[in-house]
């Protein structure tokens, strides 16, 4: 999965659980209410269950809220297979290791795809 959806994933949820947190802490808060104006007791054990979803939401979105997404840059080696002379650059579509990239500018050799691989971006 690519980073930008799973940053969408992550926007999507956390909108999700705040609007699901608001909603629960709406109905407790009507329910206790309810219950100190009737005085029945059945209210205020409804309004134990929301409250209890409330603080599941409120775990679930902390948890969202808390977890970062790695960024990844990739690297692409090139090196002489005479002279070993090597640099570092981004990777070009199609490229594959060993593949032939040109002609090295120290001795005129052989330039090849030595490596690829991906580093995290802090
Ligand atoms: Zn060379």
């Amino acid at each position: 999965m690519s980073t930008e959806l799973l940053m969408k994933i992550r926007i999507k949820w956390i909108i999700i659980y705040t609007i699901l947190l608001i909603v629960f802490i709406l109905i407790t808060a009507s329910f206790l209410i309810m219950y100190m104006v009737e005085n029945d007791a059945n209210y205020s054990s409804i309004s134990f269950i929301t409250m209890m979803i409330a603080v599941w939401i409120a775990i679930n979105l902390a948890r969202a809220l808390k977890t970062k997404i790695p960024k990844y840059r990739y690297i692409e080696v090139v090196k002489c297979l005479s002279c070993g002379y090597s640099f570092k650059k981004k990777p070009d579509e199609g490229d594959y290791i060993l593949r032939d990239v040109g002609i090295c500018p120290q001795c005129s050799g052989r330039l090849i795809v030595y490596s690829i691989y991906r580093e995290k971006v802090e």
